[in-house]
């Protein structure tokens, strides 16, 4: 296909694509799919090899969140039965990060529901930063705590916080259909402040709230103009108990198809798979590794993941490896600052970033909200083959161990 051998030079040369390329990845059939899929392929090997970065979750404080963002299981009036707790103790949270390294994680993301933190909340996280550091020598540390004030992400790098997340989750001209108590200018504003504090900032979207592929492509090319070194994909997870709760829209095939588009979109920024993997791509996930170079190892933030170990034989098994500690994950030319690869590249044109993001997508953080997923909770009762877009609630499995409870994480 002549469109994607362009799309595989524009990704090596980083050069940016034309809204009318972004579309046609999007548009492409299912027959060409493992041939989009090559192509984008191509482009994540070149800048990333065959690594794999894990990123783990803890959840500081769940639940209980004055926002509305609609994807939100911890939102305004959600019904979901996830867990609601305040603010973990450094040592628990400590704790918690501990389980996510030794699984093999090289980052740890600390994410808080609610508007956004105050001086005090910085301080507690700040304390809590310098409780993980202590305890795990190179670790990298993501906090995600919502919109930020002034001179809070210069605090937060004070504390040796490395990056910030805050994702964008959908295009500007949609945003107030998925949440009215917050704009999308006040999450530009946040990534802004992240970026110039000198934290490496981490901005994503969340697939499936019913958006148009106008939209995606809308917010993937103004994640790009933002810059971000990392770009959480989230795959809504509809929870029970919030609006979205009915949007059952995605496909594997659609999953891999807007992953693909992001990569070719910001070929040289860390792509990661966030909430949702499982729900949404199931057994399509190792194709997914081609495209993206970083996922969430176990839970999520409100829901369960699949086993960590299942995360781990899938790497493998998918002829992937886990990235070292001791390996930078963005390119030299974005890394330049060393360790998690910074702002101060000359962006691919693009940025997107990935990670937490909001604080709820269905999934990791970016969002507040991770989706759900199997695993464990999360087996198919009924052996007939799925349907395109049918709801899967037996794959969301709300958490109920790790942070906030007295059963060991999964990592
Ligand atoms: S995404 Fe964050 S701000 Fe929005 S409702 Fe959830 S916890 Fe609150």
């Amino acid at each position: 296909m002549d469109l994607l051998n362009t799309l595989v030079d524009k990704g090596l040369r980083r050069e940016p694509l034309s809204r009318a390329e972004a579309l046609a990845v999007l548009g492409t059939s299912d027959d060409d799919l493992l041939d989009v899929v090559a192509a984008a392929g191509k482009v994540r090997r070149h800048w990333f090899g065959r690594r794999v970065k894990l990123n783990y979750l803890v959840n500081l404080k769940s639940g209980l969140c004055p926002e509305d963002c609609s994807y939100c299981s911890q939102r305004l009036g959600s019904t979901a039965g996830i867990l609601k707790y305040t603010w973990l103790k450094p040592d628990e949270a400590s704790k918690a990060a501990a389980a996510g390294l030794a699984g093999g994680a090289k980052r740890v993301c600390l994410v808080a529901s609610g508007r956004g933190p105050t001086d005090r909340d910085v301080d507690r996280v700040a304390g809590t930063i310098k409780a993980i550091k202590e305890e795990n020598e190179g670790v990298e540390v993501c906090a995600c705590l919502g919109l930020l004030s002034d001179g809070q992400a210069e605090r937060l790098r004070e504390a040796g916080a490395d990056a910030y997340n805050h994702n964008l989750n959908t295009s500007e001209s949609t945003y107030g259909e998925i949440t009215t108590t917050h704009t999308y200018a006040d999450r530009v504003d946040t990534v802004q402040k992240a970026h110039a504090a000198g934290l490496s900032a981490c901005s994503g979207l969340i697939a499936g709230m019913g958006e148009t592929d106008e939209d995606l492509v809308d917010v993937v090319f103004s994640l790009r103009e933002l810059d971000p070194d990392s770009v959480p994909v989230n795959f809504l997870i509809p929870f029970e108990g919030t609006p979205l709760a009915k949007e059952w829209n995605l496909t594997p095939q659609r999953c891999l198809r807007i992953l693909a588009m992001v990569r070719f979109v910001c070929p040289d920024v860390e792509v990661r798979i966030a909430g949702g993997r499982e729900v949404h791509l199931r057994t399509m996930q190792p194709l997914a590794l081609h495209l993206a170079n970083s996922i969430f190892l176990g839970d999520y933030l409100t829901s369960e993941g699949q086993a960590g170990k299942a995360d781990l034989e899938m790497i493998a098994d998918a002829g992937f490896e886990v990235e070292g500690a001791d390996q930078v994950t963005l390119p030299e030319h974005r890394a330049a600052g060393g360790g998690c690869g910074s702002h101060e590249s000359a962006g691919c044109g693009a940025h997107e970033g990935g990670g937490c993001g909001s604080h709820d997508s269905g999934g990791g953080c970016g969002s507040h909200e991770g989706g759900g997923v199997c695993g464990s909770a999360a087996t198919t009762s009924s052996t007939a083959a799925p349907q395109a877009g049918e709801a899967r609630t037996d794959l969301v499995a709300v958490r109920r161990r790790g942070a906030g409870t007295d059963l060991a994480p999964n990592a």
